[in-house]
This record gives C-alpha cells, structure tokens and sequence, in this order.
C-alpha cells in the first residue's frame, strides 16, 4: 500500500498532525506540488500512502501522528472546517485519508496477544503475526432520517451542532440491531414520535471519526415532540417555507432535508 512518490509528480498531499490536516501559510486550502518541494516531510518517504485521485491527480496521505510539522509556514486546521470549505470530492477524499491515518494510529499492538502487529501490503489490514489476529478499518453504520409530515419536517439541534443550526435526526446502529430497527429507536429516543414509510435514501462516509451514515426519509406517524436537554436540546417542527439554519446542500443531512421538501410539492 505503501509507496514512494514520483519525486517531480504533481499531487495533492493530506498531512495530518494530531487530529489536524496540516496546510501552508501562504497558500490557503490542500497542499498542491511535487514531492521535491515537502522537505519537512522527508522523514516519511517510506509511509506516504496514495488514497485516491482529485481531478487529474493523485492525493497521497502522510500521518506524522502526534508529531507538530517542521515547517515555519506550517499551520493545523480543523479537518471539519476544511471539509465544509473544499467541497464534496475532496470531502471523499480527506473522510478516507483520516480513518485510514486513524486506523493505523490505533492498531499498532494486537488486541488479542499484544504483541506488535505489522501493516498488510497488499490490502488495507493490520496482522499479528503471533496469533493470527487480523484487523481491517472500523466503519460504524449511522442512521440519518428526515421525518415529514404534509408540508412540515422535524428538525433538531443538538447538543454538538453550532449555534442556530438545525438538522435531521442520526444515531449509531447497536450490535444486533437492523438499519430500520434503528430508526425507530433512535426517533423514538430523541424526539418521542413514531414514524412509518421509511424509504432508503442514500449514504455518506462522516470521518468522525469513522462513521457511514445511511439516509433514511420517513413519515410522521404518532406522538409529541419530547426532548431530553442533553444530546438534543430542541426539536421543532419547520414549514419548508420558513426553515432555520440547515446544513450544508452537500452533506447527507442537508441532501434529505431538500428531498424532504422536494417529496411535498
Ligand atoms: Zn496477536
């Protein structure tokens, strides 16, 4: 998996520091140039990891783990930040980069023996040698749905959300539990209603830190709103009309609020 760049290939590069994408001073937004021009990295020429492709080039991964980058010029930005600002492609492609940095970071000893466990070349797994123990990248199923009612969607904040801003409900799948199951207890968790017509709607990868979250649209059944106060702080019903401050158009949540608006013209 691992490879050594072409020194005058003109890539994009996703450095991480700490839980932080690292980005150059004077040029704002991903590191764009050739390997040549990355001295400060060059103690990783044997761990840069290609992890896809941005337009017509290639965008390699260097994790330098807790380490801060050598470089005068070298600033940390939130990794969320710089999702919302670059785009849906990068968005794919930064989500990627940091679950794999994550992942490697994480399962260095075997959780079984303890003993060191070494990197797989020819797929994306850690392997102990000692016990046989394999493990491969976490990926922890999400449920996201928009419930609707006529003309109205529930929305809701959350106690994570920025200021002002409303959005669907989500929640983790439980072991042994269906992506349906799920809706309906998480719903009825959150907002103390019952909904029914779940349609699959579609998924999103979500770094943080290694989530896949599977859209669902789904109609109002039963019930008042009820909040906890804690992990949701408030859910109301909006008119389609007159909606509060949404997530952005090309994240999943903001994708079933406009489908949601769209189903009731
Ligand atoms: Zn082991």
């Amino acid at each position: 998996m691992y490879q050594c760049p072409p020194q005058d290939e003109q890539a994009y590069w996703l450095i991480f520091s700490q839980d932080k994408l690292v980005q150059l001073g004077d040029r704002p937004g991903l590191i764009h140039g050739s390997w040549l021009e990355l001295q400060f990295v060059s103690a990783y020429q044997d761990e840069v990891l290609l992890v896809g492709q941005l337009g017509q080039h290639n965008c390699y991964l260097i994790d330098l783990g807790l380490e801060q980058p050598a470089h005068e010029r070298a600033e940390l930005v939130s990794l969320r930040e710089a999702m919302m600002r670059e785009g849906e492609q990068a968005f794919g492609i930064m989500a990627r980069a940091w679950q794999l940095a994550l992942f490697y970071r994480t399962h260095r000893f075997c959780g079984q023996c303890g003993s060191a466990m070494h990197k797989v070349d020819w797929e994306l797994a850690t392997h102990c040698n000692r016990c046989q123990h394999r493990c491969y990248p976490r990926i922890s199923p999400c449920i996201i749905v928009a419930i609707r009612d006529g003309n109205k969607i529930l929305l809701a904040r959350g106690s994570r959300h920025k200021e002002g801003m409303y959005s669907t409900l989500a929640g983790f799948v439980e072991s042994g539990e269906s992506l349906e199951q799920a809706v309906h207890r998480e719903v009825m968790e959150e907002v103390g209603v019952r909904v029914s017509n779940l349609r699959y709607f579609g998924s999103q990868p979500w770094p943080f830190p290694h989530s896949l979250m599977v859209g669902f649209l789904a109609d109002y059944d039963s019930g008042d709103i009820q909040v906890d106060g804690e992990e949701i702080q408030d859910a109301q019903w909006f008119n389609f009309d007159a909606l509060p401050l949404i997530p952005p158009p090309f994240s999943i949540a903001g994708r079933l609020i406009q489908a949601s608006a769209d189903n009731c013209k």
